[in-house]
């Protein structure tokens, strides 16, 4: 079975009520391929404005969630709470949910099987910073943040991952094709050694890290690049043409 194109937008901390609504309805009038799979994710306070109003074809996630469904830990959001709202996806492990709120390896998994167990699909990021790269650890830590979450994960079924390199998130440096398809093999082979081969072969693997609609299409030609997932650009009017990068079936 060919692996469905997969194309998500996190909107990160940006947005209002009005500005979203004119993002949604861009994307509503869009001519976005039906044999592509794309989710959107706005901040939580606007996943509900964004769930009511948006096509039905596109689906919505959340930013994170937490590990428990619920409890006094104030300030967080449970994939319970997520799923009441109607919304299915979830990305976890972001860099920067890594990097500037220190979530760890072991709290990622936790989450990553909390949130499948609740029913949320999840994009489960991984990603190594430059000087990991240049040191020529990039595949050691990629492999790292994935043990750990195959350590909690049994079913695959609901998870895309996807790699981000750090050095490329916000920063207009993208990975070339080489490069994003080099690390896009080595984590199917990983997945084909240490979960079994058909996950292996079935789990889409997106990649992120400033596409745009100028290099989406060359990136999208990779044989391992089964989607992408975007930030910046997923705010612009050109997030269709990023949608739309995978030639027509
Ligand atoms: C991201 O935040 O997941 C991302 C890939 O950001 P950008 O596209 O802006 O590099």
């Amino acid at each position: 079975m060919p692996r469905k194109f997969i194309v998500g937008g996190n909107f990160k901390l940006n947005g209002s009520q009005s500005s979203l609504k004119t993002l949604v309805e861009g994307l509503n009038q869009g001519d976005l391929d039906s044999n592509v799979e794309i989710v959107v994710s706005p901040p939580f306070v606007y996943l509900d404005q964004v769930r009511k109003t948006i096509r039905k074809d596109v689906a919505v996630a959340g930013q994170n969630c937490y590990a428990k469904s619920s409890g006094a830990y104030t300030g967080e959001v449970a994939a319970e709470m997520l799923k009441d709202l109607g919304i299915e996806w979830v990305i976890l492990g972001h860099s920067e949910r890594r990097e500037i709120f220190k979530e760890t390896d072991e709290e990622i998994g936790a989450k990553v099987a909390h949130a499948l167990k609740t029913g949320l699909k999840v994009m489960a990021c991984v990603g190594e910073k430059l000087e990991e790269r240049e040191d020529n650890r990039t595949t050691e830590v990629v492999f790292r943040q994935l043990a750990a979450i195959a350590k909690q994960v049994e079913d695959w079924t609901n998870v895309v991952v996807a790699y981000e390199p750090v050095w490329a998130i916000g920063t207009g440096k993208v990975a070339t094709p080489d490069q994003a398809q080099e690390v896009h093999k080595a984590i199917r082979g990983w997945l084909k050694e240490n979960v079994n081969a058909q996950v292996a072969e079935a789990t889409r693997i997106m990649y992120g890290g400033s596409v745009n609609g100028g290099n989406a299409a060359t990136l999208a030609k990779e044989e391992d690049v089964d989607g992408f997932l975007v930030g910046g650009a997923s705010l612009k009017p050109e997030f269709v043409t990023i949608c739309n990068a995978k030639p027509r079936m």
